[in-house]
Parts: C-alpha cells; sequence; structure tokens
C-alpha cells in the first residue's frame, strides 16, 4: 500500500461551544481533500459528552460525502441509554461504531455500569443489531495500563475480535517495534482484522506527557530529552515532532500497516504537515 492509496481516518472531540463547533467545521473542510475513509468523534464515560458527541455525528455524517463514526464507551451508561444512542444512529445511516470500556473516573469515584469490558459491549451490539454496524475496537500495542501483563491483554484484545469486532485502532505508540511485535503476536492467535495504528502529532511537550501518562503510552527518552531541548521555541518542537512522526509512518507503512487514524485534537494543521511530508495527494478517492 502506497501513501496515495493508505486508507485514513480523522478523530475529533465534541466541542463544548458553538464558536468552536464552527471552528471544527474549518478544520474538517481542511482534511477533507485528503480522503479519509470516515471522522470518528469520541464520547466521554458515562454518557457526558452523549448530547455533545450525537450534534457533532450528526453534523458531520456525509458532510462532504464522507460518513461520521460515533464512539461508544458503555463505562457508567445502562443498556437502555446505549440502545437508545444506538437506534438514532441506526436511523441516520451510521454504519460504524468505536466502541470502548471508556476511561473510568481518575478521582476512583464508583460508577455504576451494566457492562464491565468492550467485549461486553461488542456482543451486545451484535446481539441487538447483527451485521448493522461494522464494529471497530480498541488495541493497545504497548499493552493497557491496567493489563497485569502483555499475553492477558491479548486474550482480552481477542474476547473482543470474538465477541464480533471487525477492525481495530491502537491506542499511539512512538515505537514501531511495539505494533510489529502486536500484530506478529495477534497473528499467531488467529485474529486477522485490520488493526489500523493510531497516529498522534507532536505539537506540545507538557501535554503529550500528561496525555500518556494517563493512557499508557511510552515517549521514549530520547524523543522526551529533545522536546524539553525546544522548551522554549514552539516552531522548532513542532519541526522536530512532525519528523519523528513521519518516520514513525514510514516504518509502519514498510510493515505493512492497513492504514492510519490520526488523533487531530480538532488542529488539522500538524496533520496536514504531516501528511503532506509523507506525500498524500489532496483530492485523492475514497478507500472503501
Ligand atoms: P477493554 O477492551 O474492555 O479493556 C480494558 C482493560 O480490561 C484492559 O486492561 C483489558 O486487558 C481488561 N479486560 C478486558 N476484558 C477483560 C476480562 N474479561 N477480564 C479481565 N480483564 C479484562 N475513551 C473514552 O472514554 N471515550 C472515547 O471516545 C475513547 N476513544 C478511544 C479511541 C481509541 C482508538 C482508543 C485506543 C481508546 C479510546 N478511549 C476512549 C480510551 C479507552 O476507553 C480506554 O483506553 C479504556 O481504559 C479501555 O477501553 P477498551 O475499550 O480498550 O477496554
Amino acid at each position: 500500500m502506497t501513501i496515495n492509496t493508505l486508507p485514513l481516518s480523522f478523530e475529533f472531540f465534541p466541542p463544548k461551544n458553538q464558536d468552536d463547533i464552527s471552528q471544527l467545521m474549518v478544520q474538517h473542510e481542511l482534511l477533507v481533500p485528503y480522503g479519509p475513509r470516515f471522522f470518528s468523534i469520541t464520547y466521554g464515560a458515562g454518557g457526558s459528552t452523549r448530547d455533545r458527541t450525537t450534534h457533532i455525528v450528526m453534523a458531520c455524517h456525509q458532510r462532504a460525502g464522507i460518513p461520521a463514526v460515533p464512539h461508544l464507551s458503555c463505562v457508567g451508561d445502562t443498556r437502555e441509554s446505549l440502545k437508545r444512542l444506538l437506534d438514532t444512529y441506526r436511523a441516520a445511516g451510521i454504519s460504524r461504531i468505536v466502541a470502548l470500556r471508556g476511561d473510568r473516573p481518575q478521582d476512583g469515584a464508583k460508577v455504576a455500569h451494566e457492562f464491565y469490558y468492550a467485549s461486553e459491549l461488542v456482543a451486545f451490539i451484535r446481539e441487538c443489531y447483527g451485521d448493522t454496524f461494522e464494529l471497530i475496537v480498541g488495541a493497545y500495542p504497548e499493552v493497557h495500563p491496567e493489563s497485569a501483563n502483555a499475553s492477558q491483554d491479548l486474550i482480552n484484545f481477542k474476547r473482543k475480535v470474538d465477541a464480533g469486532a471487525s477492525a481495530a485502532i491502537t491506542q499511539y505508540f512512538y515505537n514501531p517495534d511495539a505494533y510489529e511485535d502486536f500484530i506478529n503476536r495477534c497473528q499467531q492467535q488467529g485474529i486477522t482484522i485490520p488493526i489500523y495504528p493510531g497516529i498522534m502529532p507532536i505539537t506540545n511537550h507538557d501535554r503529550l506527557v500528561r496525555f500518556s501518562a494517563r493512557c499508557g503510552a511510552e515517549i521514549p527518552r530520547w524523543i522526551e530529552k529533545r522536546l524539553l531541548d525546544y522548551e522554549h521555541d514552539a516552531a522548532s518542537l513542532k519541526a522536530f515532532g512532525s519528523e519523528v512522526v513521519i518516520q514513525l509512518c514510514e516504518k509502519l507503512m514498510a510493515m505493512g500497516a492497513p492504514g492510519f487514524h490520526f488523533y487531530i485534537l480538532n488542529q488539522a494543521q500538524p496533520t496536514l504537515d504531516i501528511l503532506n511530508r509523507l506525500g498524500r495527494p489532496q483530492r485523492v478517492t475514497q478507500a472503501a
């Protein structure tokens, strides 16, 4: 697969106010020419962004002919509320869902939930909706932070595939060996669904360190130290960050990655810089 034909998807989070929603639509427009398969919209655990997520999904769906894909997490949600949302999406012609467990509250507060794991959400959607939705799940080449070990985490990943997941998107990582090792171990387990690397552009040292600590992504020491060199030089930090991610993408393509999912964080430019430097043409025909 070359960069010209590589399937891409882009992830947004739902903004809080109208100005930011208008800005999001501008970012959407900037990304459309790069021919993504879809734009996905995150969902706050416990339904904390339920209305905002639905609003953005509906506003983006089929805008410029490109589908929107809602994320849906099950922690803190009930079967009834999930079903209401899925009915709405089905009626709107949404055909894919990113099905997740969701992050438990960081303050340790107890949340009521009818499902403990994403595999149960996948099974529930398959049971209630058959093949209406393509179900995409999360994958963790560097191992999910709550997992005791890599082999148990892989067994748990396989539960989601066996329950009916059709594709996966990974947590972001900067070590391509972790992805290669994960893919090899998946193949040994007979897992054949496409596993799209999640790509996080690097634009800010502190934010990256904070995010990574929370989600268990490792920032290689040399990258973190180089980023610190540019603490007071945002332009050089961005140039270095782009270079790191471009090299990562090139290595992943050489490994046969089936496509990329970019964490846009509602700012298109860092991703556009990476795609332009990788030579992605604009106005590509959308991959199915
Ligand atoms: P699961 O697959 O359920 O795994 C969670 C943990 O439980 C893992 O450690 C796993 O090994 C373990 N486990 C699974 N099944 C079992 C079992 N049967 N017995 C014992 N242990 C088990 N979060 C949001 O809140 N909103 C979003 O929109 C969102 N989008 C995301 C998009 C992507 C592409 C990714 C990779 C993550 C996203 N997240 C989002 C974060 C995600 O919710 C967290 O990483 C969460 O901690 C785990 O979700 P999961 O679906 O991978 O959980």
